[in-house]
């Protein structure tokens, strides 16, 4: 029988993606693919990607899809990544849903699940703000988060809209313990029948 689970994670800002994704990631023993965390760690080791990169997302902006669509093809061309990965924070809007469309089709490939992380807007700042106490990200001012805030309503929900039509959208309340919202993404995948791939 051939598996597969490849997933994306969807929600605003602070709605808890990027810690579920790692968790749901492990347990289907495939990669996290996190365009932010990519973006973080060359800006922190200083690399020519990272100085082009640090104030676009400092600003809270979105960097270019050539730039971000390349990292993350590159990044699915790895053999880890040939049976399953978890895709957070990519695609962002319409074009990269395009974009990753044209490259999984081209390898015979699709999307086999949507989890998006539910949040009340008034939570997801709440969360932000803590975050920014404890972490110190250079995203994370207020002027930053507004603006992420602001591109995820316009731009990223609506991609929403297109994986709803192909039905592979799951929606799950993102408000509860680690735990238990761990428990519910995991329900909603083995709904369908999504679970740890073989190794090829
Ligand atoms: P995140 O950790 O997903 O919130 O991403 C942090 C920042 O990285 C974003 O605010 C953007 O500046 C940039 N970024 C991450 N993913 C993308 C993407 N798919 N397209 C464009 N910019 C991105």
């Amino acid at each position: 029988m051939t598996s597969s689970a490849r997933l994306l994670i969807v929600g605003p800002q602070g709605s808890g993606k990027g810690t579920q994704g790692a968790r749901i990631a492990q347990a289907l023993g495939v990669p996290a693919v996190s365009t932010g965390d990519v973006f973080r760690a060359n800006i922190q080791a200083g690399t020519a990607l990272g100085e082009q990169v640090k104030a676009i997302t400092a600003a809270g902006n979105l960097v270019s899809d050539e730039l971000t669509g390349q990292i993350v093809r590159d990044r699915l061309s790895e053999a880890d990544a040939a049976t399953g990965f978890l895709l957070d924070g990519y695609p962002r809007n319409i074009q990269q849903v395009n974009d990753l469309d044209a490259f999984l089709t081209d390898r015979g490939e699709s999307l086999d699940a949507v989890i998006e992380l539910s949040v009340p807007r008034e939570e997801s700042i709440a969360r932000l703000a803590l975050r920014a106490q404890e972490q110190g990200r250079t995203d994370d001012t207020d002027e930053a988060i507004a603006k992420r805030l602001a591109i995820y309503e316009s731009e990223t929900a609506p991609i929403l809209d297109v994986y709803r039509e192909r039905g592979i959208v799951d929606q799950v309340d993102g408000v509860g313990t680690l735990d238990e919202i761990t428990e519910r993404i995991t329900a909603a995948l083995t709904a369908r029948d999504i679970t740890r791939p073989a190794t090829v």
